[in-house]
């Protein structure tokens, strides 16, 4: 059996389990120290199926949940280029050519390309301009065409 509260200083979601009522634990957000509530018909919930020993005199944490799921995950998992402040960037170019792209029998210019602009981050996007260029081929010596991007960005 496990009793669910909340930190009355952080309000971090607990649980620890039934045995450790009354004794005093560190929030592990806040570090304050805290008394386990009695049970009461609120904060009690039931482990379903749990029933080992060493689980019952063990007290134990959950990651914490909130209302909004994995929100501070996702800020997370975009930072900035780099820690700059927006004051110290430059406006920079960045030229992809789509033959740079190709490998051998795969074409792998999307996927560099949407490398480059979530390395880049969307804020720092100024433009984004079509290019067309020509180059010789070395192994037909023919002058060929093709795309490319000419990125603009601060960074
Ligand atoms: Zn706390």
């Amino acid at each position: 059996m496990d009793i669910v509260f909340s930190c009355p200083e952080c309000h971090q979601e607990l649980v620890v389990d039934a045995q450790g009522v009354g004794s005093e634990i560190q929030c592990p957000s806040c570090e304050t120290l805290l008394t386990v509530p009695e049970a009461d018909a609120a904060n009690v919930k039931v482990r379903g199926g749990d029933s080992s020993a060493a689980s019952k005199v063990e007290k134990h944490f959950v990651v914490p949940t909130y209302d909004e799921p994995g929100k501070s995950l996702i800020t997370k998992a975009l930072p900035p280029l780099e820690a700059q402040k927006d004051g110290d960037k430059k406006v920079r170019i960045k030229t992809v050519r789509h033959t740079d792209c190709k490998e051998v029998a795969y074409d792998a210019f999307d996927e560099r390309v949407t490398e480059l602009l979530n390395e880049i981050g969307e804020a720092n996007i100024i433009s984004i301009n079509t290019i067309n260029y020509s180059f010789v081929d070395l192994s037909t010596k023919q002058l060929l065409s093709d795309y490319g991007l000419l990125i603009v960005y601060k960074g």
